[in-house]
């Protein structure tokens, strides 16, 4: 009935303005809580910085016991105990960093029904002493969050959250809401069927940021154009830099501190201790940028990252999405920047070449590695193309590189000839295979010594690319591989060989349509304008 329905919704307003000191609800919140108030099952995907913690938190106020919170992130959990005491919230954690005297504390405060909210990490609930704990409180509902880990083809896979569907059989009346900000239409139903969450109801918020500018830009000297991007842009702002390996993030966090910029590394090879402090400083401190692997930023909640920038080319348009979405969660204007290039695609590919596993995980790989090249390679709006991966339709932004300097595709399918039938003669007059440097360089006509000594100055297309140069080579090599025209073979050493797909360009049945790459001024350009 109506009068019921507002009695919840007062209710839930009065604890929103009362404890978290909030005027209104944001977006679907006050339906979603709602929901979960009443018992019913929900399954909330909003973006990161939505706002998907007081969906669980404020029905854990509101309803009767505690609400026990599943989260992976175990290095949160005391911030999140933190920061709701701050507000007096009465929450508490049990993981495997505490003691068993800390452990016994929790356990007393839960059984006494002093608890508002107790966080979980997912392989506690997978023992029976903690499920009979559970047993002998009131739970006020279950909240998954993250629960995207749950999707053994995704990519952020826990195999604790397998054991999660377990929760409603043991306790079918309590109420469970699972949340994540990853999701595709496939992951959704993924974390549907396996957390049994067929009575949920959806709650799905539009994935567009629209204060974060998408742009991706090809890679020539990474850590120079970051600096470029960085003092033009971001001067004195905090921000986040994505690498790929500990090594590269140690040594860009040392460039852009010789630089002047104020950047610490954070990877997991580095001590807790330092870690720690690290993270603390980018926190606390104003203008510091954090170079760091993946591992770092699930769950940091900074309002003012301006920017997030990717040295090395995410894995899938998920992580790129999350990752990126770092940015800017006071929404204010902020910037996602990546620099990619073909070392990048020959390197991933090699990757998942490498992977344990089954065929079947890889060919998930490769869809998840394809889906980001198409982003990468677009000539149309990214952020378009962005919605479209998560399902939602849009038009034109006005607000991502392709949309502010559109880009011009063009016929390839000569070029891609001539460098595929390089590939066929080399094979086919030298029984051999080459990486991309080497098969520019006959391209061009270059006389290197290894040209002159395996004889390859003999071949047909020697110098028959010399209308282009280099780079504009590298650019054609990288689409190619990212539309499955050429491939990587699997020696580690960037060979590259001619797939199924590319006999039709030979023939001329396919034509190859590629991106303009914008021409960036060279060095010496740049200084003779100045
Ligand atoms: P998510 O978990 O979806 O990434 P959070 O729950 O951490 O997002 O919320 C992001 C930020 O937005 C937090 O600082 C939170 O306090 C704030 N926030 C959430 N809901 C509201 C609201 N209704 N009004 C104002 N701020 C809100
Ligand atoms: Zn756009």
């Amino acid at each position: 009935p109506a009068s019921e329905t507002s009695t919840v919704d007062a209710a839930a307003l009065e604890t929103l303005r009362r404890v978290f000191g909030y005027e209104q609800f944001r977006g679907q919140q006050a339906e979603i809580i709602e929901r979960v108030i009443r018992g019913g099952d929900a399954l909330v995907l909003m973006p990161t910085g939505g706002g998907k913690s007081l969906c669980y938190q404020i029905p854990s106020l509101l309803r009767e016991g505690c609400g026990v919170v599943i989260s992976p992130l175990i290095a949160l959990m005391q911030d999140q105990v933190d920061s709701l005491a701050a507000l007096g919230v009465r929450a508490a954690f049990l993981n495997s960093t505490q003691d068993p005297a800390q452990r016994a504390d929790v356990e007393r405060a839960y059984l006494s029904g002093e608890l508002d909210l107790l966080y979980l990490a997912p392989e506690r609930l997978s023992l029976e002493s903690t499920r009979a704990l559970l047993d002998r409180g009131r739970i006020a509902l279950f909240a998954i969050d993250e629960a995207h880990c749950v999707s053994q083809w995704g990519h952020d896979f826990r195999p604790d959250y397998l054991g999660l569907s377990a929760l409603h059989e043991r306790w079918p009346t309590v109420p469970r809401i699972a949340l994540t900000a990853t999701a595709t239409k496939a992951t959704r139903r993924e974390i549907v069927e396996r957390l049994d969450l067929g009575s949920a109801r959806e709650f799905v918020s539009s994935f567009d940021r629209p204060n974060i500018q998408y742009r991706i830009e090809p890679k020539q000297q990474a850590t120079q154009q970051l600096l470029r991007f960085i003092r033009a842009e971001h001067d004195g702002d905090a921000g986040i830099v994505y690498c790929l390996s500990r090594n590269s993030v140690e040594k860009t966090a040392e460039f852009l501190e010789a630089n002047g910029v104020p950047a610490l590394p954070y990877h997991a090879g580095l001590p807790a201790s330092v870690r720690a402090s690290n993270q603390a400083r980018f926190l606390r401190d104003d203008g510091i940028v954090m170079v760091a692997t993946i591992a770092f930023g699930m769950g940091i909640d900074k309002p003012d990252v301006r920017f997030v920038a990717h040295l090395d080319l995410p894995k899938s348009v998920e992580g790129y999405y999350q990752e990126t979405g770092r940015a800017g969660r006071d929404g204010l204007p902020s910037t996602a920047w990546l620099a990619y290039g073909l070392q990048d695609v020959v390197q991933q590919r090699r990757m998942i070449a490498d992977s344990e596993g089954s065929e079947q995980h890889r060919r998930n790989l490769s869809l998840h590695l394809d889906a980001m090249l198409a982003l990468c390679e677009t000539i149309e709006c990214r952020r378009v193309q962005l919605l479209a991966y998560f399902g939602e339709p849009g038009s034109p932004c006005g607000n991502c590189d392709t949309c502010l300097q559109p880009v011009q595709g063009w016929d390839g399918t000569v070029p891609a000839q001539k460098l595929l039938s390089t590939i066929v003669r080399l094979k086919r007059e030298h029984n051999r295979q080459y990486g991309a440097g080497h098969i520019i360089d006959i391209l061009l006509g270059k006389q290197t010594d290894r040209v002159s000594q395996l004889g390859h100055d003999s071949l047909s297309t020697f110098g028959i690319g010399a209308d282009l140069g280099e780079s504009q080579w590298r650019g054609i090599v990288r689409q190619l591989l990212a539309q499955g025209l050429l491939a990587v073979t699997s020696d580690g050493y960037g060979t590259l060989t001619i797939t199924e797909r590319s006999a039709a360009v030979l023939r001329g049945e396919h034509e190859v349509r590629l991106r303009e790459e914008a021409s960036r001024p060279t060095r010496s350009a740049a200084k003779r304008r100045a």
